[in-house]
């Protein structure tokens, strides 16, 4: 049986090294048997849609988790309709794995300033544990301003923080680089970069 498992959701546009590297860390840190990577239809927080379509995120994603046995893909919020609500998966999640497991959902610091605006965001807190991750290029995150979740979610949150090693990579710099047709090497997994040529994406 498995007892934690991590849920890491995103719009993965692509996914990069700063994801894996994270998740990795956060899943030494809770010692949790797997990490599944989410891809959102769209994000309910950003006005753009996704470059890449929802497929070829799953299958770059498929690629960049292929070595690690702990990592795996769930295509769930793709085949609802969208925006992508974390409740919502949050909620199917608990179901399948029933109430023995503990829940977690990782997001970076730089969501935080979003979360009293999520969707059912006490119920996602209460559910799981939402840990928010260190960031390049954001402050140490401040939960302070967070007072409309009440102060035990907030003491909550700012337990469940990890200190994850700061990896300034973000899928915007890269889909601009690749338009720009600059170096994009160590940003992305070989795997990941090769795909990206092959199928002539974020050009
Ligand atoms: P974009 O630049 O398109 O907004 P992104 O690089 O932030 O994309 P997302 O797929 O939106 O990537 O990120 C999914 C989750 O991973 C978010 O919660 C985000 O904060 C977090 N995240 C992304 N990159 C990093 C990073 N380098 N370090 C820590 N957290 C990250």
């Amino acid at each position: 049986m498995k007892d934690r498992i991590i849920l890491f959701g995103g719009t993965f546009d692509p996914v990069h090294l700063g994801h894996t590297t994270v998740a990795g860390f956060a899943c030494e840190q809770i010692g949790a048997d797997e990490v599944v990577f989410i891809p959102a239809k769209r994000s309910p927080h950003k006005n753009v849609f996704p470059v890449a379509s929802g497929a070829c995120r799953v299958e770059m994603l498929m690629l960049a988790v292929a070595g690690n046995a702990k990592f795996s893909v769930s295509s769930c919020e793709l085949e609802r309709p969208d925006p992508s609500y974390t409740f919502e998966t949050v909620s199917m999640f608990a179901g399948r794995y029933g109430p023995k497991a503990q829940l977690y959902w990782l997001v970076g610091t730089d969501a935080v300033g979003d979360l009293c605006r999520w969707h059912r965001v006490e119920r996602v807190l209460d559910i799981c544990n939402l840990c928010v991750m260190y960031r390049a290029g954001y402050p140490e995150p401040d939960f302070s301003r967070l007072s409309c979740l009440g102060a035990e979610r907030v003491e909550k949150l700012s337990k469940n923080a990890i200190a994850t090693p700061l990896v300034d990579i973000s899928s915007t710099e890269i889909r601009r680089k690749f338009a720009a047709a600059e170096d994009v090497t160590g940003l992305l997994s070989p795997a990941v970069l090769d795909y990206i040529e092959k199928n002539g994406l974020y050009r």
